[in-house]
């Protein structure tokens, strides 16, 4: 095969605003690790352009491998003074390899069960979370250890067990949280897949610090996997399938905006207009819901606190999850509600932009490169003598919290919007819900 199969393909448009001046390259943390260029983004948006030019297969291994050794973390795009979109162009590539590369029955399955049947189906992926919690509890990583001394399947189970939280959360919430004193706007909370599954208690705690701070937010009932995960792995079909169900869903409600507090899905909700852009029929109103899309820190720092959070006496640190600070270019807000509540000490984090390594399914598909970037980021955190670390995205948090259990650190791992709900409670103001 030469060249693309379809119109997914990494836009030439795009492509070409890389002038390979290689600002980019001292951010790129698979080119810090590797040392090699076609792990650089520059190299990368190289590979890219050669299979336009006919000059390097879609289907060859080396292409595969350059393309999934990528991180999709962004940091490029910050870094860039060209515009580069490099996440599009990493996705478009994806996309591509998965339309062209013959996949084996076990690899379709496993793409299978995880994208169709477990991440949009609410009701099979709590169970699956509640299952791995009990599994882990009851010391199944030990065993599967001693298994994988045999058989590398086993080991690799383990890996993922050592991922999964000591507890998970998924109860229901209400429908709705009234606004605490004078109203002062209208929000739906998007409840996300994994967020919904296991860290239900985050969402809560999201819909208790917007409602004390005057806003009535109402929990849609109607609404599915964003289709980040689907996007990153080169499934766009899927994706697009999921946003058209979300936007259906949800775009007729009367609310200022659609928040959410997983940066993943933030991002991905922020790009349906791009992902439906070849839709006719759905591109508008892709558009017009991506624009009604906010992260919480971002609604809430830009709204300001009607309320004042309650002291709380912790050092913390904050590490900015990549598709916060490099996909939405959130960077400010959160640390503005961190210095919004009494008492708490923010300690600076080096490398607090640096991806810690889970970057969606990177942590399951590179194992090995994930685990060199965790170790650098727990070493910057047990080194910088906080008790907390700081974050907002569910898989930075399974991340991080999985390498400080491995060095024994008594650091937690809690999101802004648990922290900031503590803070409330501390001068106790429960919230209700
Ligand atoms: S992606 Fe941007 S920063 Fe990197 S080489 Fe290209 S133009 Fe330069
Ligand atoms: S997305 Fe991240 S890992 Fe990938 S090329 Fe850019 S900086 Fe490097």
């Amino acid at each position: 095969m030469t060249g693309y199969p379809n119109a997914d393909a990494p836009s030439p448009e795009l492509l070409q605003r890389c002038v390979h001046c290689g600002f980019c390259l001292p951010t790129c943390p698979t080119y810090a690790v590797l040392g090699v260029e076609m792990d650089s983004p520059r190299g990368r948006i190289r590979l890219m352009e050669t299979v336009w030019q006919g000059r390097v297969d879609v289907t060859s291994d080396p292409f595969e491998r350059h393309m999934y050794g990528c991180l999709d973390c962004r940091a490029c795009e910050t870094a860039c003074p060209s515009g580069v979109e490099f996440g599009k162009l990493m996705e478009g590539a994806r996309s591509q390899i998965e339309a062209a590369r013959p996949r084996s029955l076990s690899e379709r399955l496993i793409r299978r069960v995880a994208f169709r049947a477990l991440l949009p189906r609410p009701a099979v992926l709590r169970a699956f979370a509640r299952f791995s919690v009990l599994s882990k509890r009851l010391g199944a990583a030990a065993a599967l250890r001693l298994i994988g001394k045999r058989v590398g399947v086993a080991r690799r189970l383990a890996d993922l067990l050592e991922l999964v939280p000591d507890r998970a959360s998924s109860r229901a919430l209400p429908a709705s949280y009234p606004a605490h004193g004078a109203l002062r706007g209208r929000v739906a909370l998007f409840t996300g897949c994994v967020m919904r599954a296991a860290f239900a208690d985050t969402n809560a705690a999201t819909a208790r610090v917007l409602s004390r701070n005057g806003f009535e937010v109402i929990v849609p009932e109607r609404q599915t996997c964003c289709g980040a995960l689907h996007a990153h792995a080169g499934e766009r079909t899927d994706a697009r399938a999921l946003a058209r169900r979300n936007i259906a869903s949800l775009e007729a409600l009367e609310v200022d905006a659609f928040i959410v507090n997983a940066a993943g899905c933030g991002a991905a909700l922020k790009e349906y207009g791009w992902l439906l852009k070849d839709d006719p029929a759905w591109s508008a109103r892709a558009e017009r819901f991506a624009k009604r899309v906010k992260d919480a820190s971002e609604f809430l720092a830009d709204a300001g606190l009607s309320a004042a959070p309650g002291p709380l006496r912790t050092r913390v640190v904050y590490d900015d999850p990549c598709h916060l600070l490099h996909g939405q270019r959130i960077r400010e807000q959160p640390r503005a509600l961190l210095a919004a509540i009494p008492g708490l000490q923010v300690m600076p984090l080096g490398e607090a932009d640096w991806c810690c390594g889970s970057a969606g399914t990177y942590n399951v598909t590179q194992p090995e490169l994930s685990a060199k970037l965790l170790e650098r980021k727990v070493g910057h955190i047990t080194r910088s003598g906080a008790e907390v670390v700081v974050t907002a995205n569910p898989g930075c948090q399974m991340q991080i919290a999985a390498g400080l259990r491995a060095v024994r650190a008594p650091i937690s791992v809690v999101h802004l919007m648990d922290l900031l709900d503590r803070a409330y409670r501390s001068s106790g103001d429960t919230g209700g819900g």
